[in-house]
């Protein structure tokens, strides 16, 4: 292919270096990825209790009894824009417009995170906008090759209308195979950063695992990422249970004008490698975050948790240690740029605690949450609905 001048410039800005840290890139051995804990791997010993548990466990408000609100996203506010702009699109996906430049995060706008599209997980809501809307995208960044972060017919759907894709080590091949042009494709480790558009993008560690059937775990790495723009400074953590990581990221690239965090799909039975409310708010603490968005909840049942409970325990929590967690609506923009304009955390957008008025029984819920410390606690300090 021949290189016009834009395509030479923008592929030499796009060189992948590796961040200067006494931390290592993640290790492959023995055909597969480690966490930095290398105790830490998928436990199949837990398999039959785990699945004994979905068969007798008596599960409490799995999902919500009336429709995820959503607020559409108009095509012209991203066209148009002249701000940070960050949107939850449901469960991870994330939608970030830096001045009319788009990107997306594990973008999944498919029916169910699942393998098959007649059984698994479905969704609660629709995305707050459709495939067919979305401008051109300059890029999508996935975190892991879970299916409810990488998604076949949304990047299938997609690849033609986006300029590069940023992804964890061996997770590029997927991408081939499902027909994305390999130039467009950027593989990284942990530690290092690309630049493309307006952005410097570094992959980090999170603590996880990876795998899409039975013979490829852990195959394929997983990451949390950096977003550096001129005016902003992002972290989104992917999946990850809570590690030293953080620590070591804030260190590295904090304070963070917002931290994009896991909560949700956590449980007893697998706590390495997803967070409690608790841990979210701990990790967001070692990231030096100023707010939290907390994403990976509200869109798809994946464990047996309540749905509404990572949102509720988070905000309980965060209140009561001063730190600032923004709930926006599914769809409802995050005007980055204009609150650090105005020196200000969030507005009142961010405050709607819109899980609250889904439920008839929400207190109730809350407080009979079985072997839930926490859940109990919360409801003791919780505020009459409103
Ligand atoms: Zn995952
Ligand atoms: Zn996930």
């Amino acid at each position: 292919m021949k290189l016009n001048s834009t395509n030479a410039a923008e592929l030499q800005q796009s060189v992948i270096r590796t961040h200067k840290t006494s931390q290592p890139p993640a290790m492959f051995l023995d055909g597969k990825f480690h966490n930095q804990d290398t105790s830490v791997v998928q436990d199949m010993s837990k398999l039959g209790s785990i699945l004994w548990r979905y068969m007798t466990e008596k599960r409490i408000a799995a999902i919500p009894e009336h429709p995820v609100p959503v607020e559409v996203i108009p095509i012209e506010a991203l066209q148009q824009s002249v701000n940070t702009l960050i949107y939850r699109l449901g469960h991870s996906s994330i939608l970030m417009n830096f001045s009319g430049e788009t990107w997306l995060i594990d973008p999944v706008f498919s029916k169910r995170a699942s393998p098959v599209q007649w059984a698994g997980p479905a969704r609660f809501h629709q995305p707050p906008i459709s495939l067919k809307d979305l401008p051109s995208i300059q890029g999508v960044v996935i975190s892991h090759n879970h299916y409810d972060h990488l998604d076949y017919d949304t990047i299938r759907q997609i690849h033609a209308r986006v300029a590069h894709f940023v992804v964890p080590m061996g997770v590029k091949h997927t991408l081939i195979k499902w027909g994305v042009d390999p130039d467009k494709v950027q593989e990284l480790n942990w530690w290092q950063t690309t630049h493309l558009g307006k952005l410097a993008i570094t992959a980090t560690p999170a603590q996880h695992f990876s795998g899409r059937g039975l013979t490829d775990t852990d195959q394929s790495l997983w990451a949390s990422w950096v977003f550096k723009s001129e005016s902003a400074n992002i972290f989104y953590s992917g999946d990850s249970g809570y590690f030293d990581g953080f620590k070591q990221i804030g260190e590295q690239f904090g304070p963070f004008d917002i931290t994009l965090m896991e909560t949700g799909a956590y449980d007893k039975d697998w706590p390495d490698i997803h967070m409690h409310p608790q841990q979210t708010l701990q990790a967001h603490i070692d990231l030096k975050g100023k707010r939290l968005l907390p994403v990976h909840n509200s869109t798809f049942d994946l464990a047996m948790h309540p749905w509404y409970e990572p949102l509720e325990q988070l905000v309980q929590l965060a209140s009561a240690s001063n730190e600032v967690v923004l709930t926006p609506l599914m769809g409802a923009p995050i005007r980055l740029n204009e609150l650090q304009q105005a020196h200000v955390l969030e507005n009142q957008d961010h405050q709607q605690r819109w899980w609250r008025q889904l439920d008839p029984n929400f207190v109730d819920v809350i407080h009979k949450a079985p072997n839930n410390k926490d859940a109990t606690q919360s409801a003791e300090v919780l505020q009459p609905v409103t």
